[in-house]
């Protein structure tokens, strides 16, 4: 691969520089303080697993804009592909007089999601609202109005997905009223309640059972892979479990992929690593390389029950963004990127699967793929430790390595890097993250 910027860490100025400490003054005065960021250094361009500031600093992205520049930064055949379509047509909308570039998406997510079933799509502008969406098609088509998703779940930031996201601060608070019947079940969380899938699995029906009714439950919401939630990632059988009580109960099993699909995990949808085939899939961050896209797909009968009319939306399936989506997909299975996702995974356990055993603040280093957690504890204990995300990623983010943070108690450290990072760009990133823990004690 081609790459219009060297892939290494190269300093220039402190961090951030002048020019970035300049415009984060701008920023102050005309940028909601709402709108918050992880660190203030203004991006320029970007290529490959680096990406490059105002200051021409050169630094490390293992965090791809939350997951979704998974093919790597500016990629320039999706570039090409989207700037083609824009000189030929930007907009119609689709539910007005539609095109080729929705239709052929629609069949490419029939191919590459979970399940040999006929299917069909829609196409919106992104991951909350393709989850919302599929709220309203799976009430839709069971008539039913409860929406159930998981502890620690992260859906959306609008009302209804922030309704089903997990944690009060900061999506949630002070922003309600909320839409009703939407609950959280427990999830399996290994780390946590050290519970086997199919215990944890009988815990989260129990609760159903007791608490709610299983024959209320339209739809069942769950990440296979929690992002946000701290990479949190159910124990084997936990999900085959749920899937059989939701066929047993006609509730709708909705993998909510929009982190973890896309070859992240090294395969095309993380819910194969768990042998399930879900009824819906949402997709958004990585199909497109960075340009605005998401999907609902699934099962014909289900996707069908809405009346034409009920979904939509002006931008929804931008031909732009289709146009970089199927070049993005043709990419990941040409360059077979999901090979090279089991490669970051192997050179990920490789250089840091034993941070456990070596710094007494890491609880547990988990993953799959490109998607990396860092489970931070007071040493010699499972309790959280928020100070040492803080610390971890004040010393990264200065010292030119980006990652992220995640979780319910603000304790773990999140890697998501492109999938075409090279193991010279990983080991470089892990030596600073080390710095910052050795710091810790
Ligand atoms: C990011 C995310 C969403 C929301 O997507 P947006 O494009 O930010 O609206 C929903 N679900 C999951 C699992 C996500 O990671």
């Amino acid at each position: 691969m081609d790459f219009s910027i060297p892939q290494e860490r190269k300093l220039v100025t402190d961090l951030p520089g002048p020019r970035s400490l300049a415009l984060q003054e701008r920023r102050e005065r005309a940028v909601s303080r709402g709108a918050g960021t992880l660190a203030s250094i203004y991006m320029e361009r970007g290529s490959g697993a680096i990406l490059e500031d105002v200051d021409g600093n050169r630094l490390i992205d293992l965090g791809c804009g939350i997951g979704v520049t998974t093919i790597g930064h500016a990629n320039a055949e999706v570039a090409e592909a989207a700037a083609e379509q824009a000189r030929k047509l930007t907009h119609t909308l689709f539910t007005v007089t539609p095109y080729e570039p929705y239709v052929r998406l629609a069949e490419r997510l029939a191919e590459i999601t979970p399940g040999d079933f006929e299917k069909r799509s829609i196409l919106v502008n992104s991951g909350a609202e393709a989850v919302e969406n599929a709220v309203k098609i799976v009430r839709r088509h069971t008539g039913r109005r409860v929406i159930l998703s998981l502890d620690h779940a992260f859906h959306g930031r609008t009302n209804l997905t922030m309704a089903m996201t997990y944690r009060p601060w900061p999506e949630r608070a002070g922003m309600g009223p909320f839409p009703g019947d939407l609950y959280s079940v427990p999830v399996s969380y290994p780390f946590k309640d050290g519970l086997s899938g199919p215990e944890a699995a009988a815990r989260t029906i129990d609760y159903i059972r007791t608490h709610i009714g299983a024959e209320e439950v339209a739809g069942l919401f769950v990440e296979p892979i929690q992002g946000d939630g701290g990479i949190v990632i159910p124990a084997e059988g936990y999900f085959a479990a749920l899937k059989a009580f939701c066929e047993e109960h006609g509730i709708v099993f909705v993998a909510d992929e929009i982190q973890a699909g896309i070859a992240r995990t090294g395969a095309w949808y993380s819910i194969e690593h768990h042998g399930v085939v879900p009824d819906l899939v949402t997709t958004a961050k990585g199909i497109a390389g960075g340009f605005p896209i998401a999907a609902v797909t699934g099962r014909a009968d289900i996707m069908d029950a809405v009346q034409p009319g009920g979904v939509g939306g002006t931008f929804g399936g931008n031909p732009v963004s289709a146009a970089a989506a199927l070049k993005t997909l043709e990419i990941i299975e040409r360059d077979d990127f999901i090979a090279e996702a089991q490669r970051v995974e192997r050179a990920l356990r490789a250089r840091i699967g034993d941070w456990a055993e070596r710094y007494p603040v890491v609880g547990e280093v988990r993953g799959k793929g490109a998607m990396f957690g860092v489970e931070l504890v007071r040493p010699g204990t499972r309790e959280p430790n928020p100070e040492a995300l803080t610390a971890i990623l004040r010393h990264a983010t200065a010292h030119g390595v980006i990652p992220l943070d995640a979780g319910s108690w603000d304790s773990v450290l999140r890697l998501l890097p492109s999938v075409v990072i090279s193991e010279a760009l990983i080991d470089d990133a892990a030596g600073v993250l080390e710095q910052a823990l050795d710091a810790l004690g």
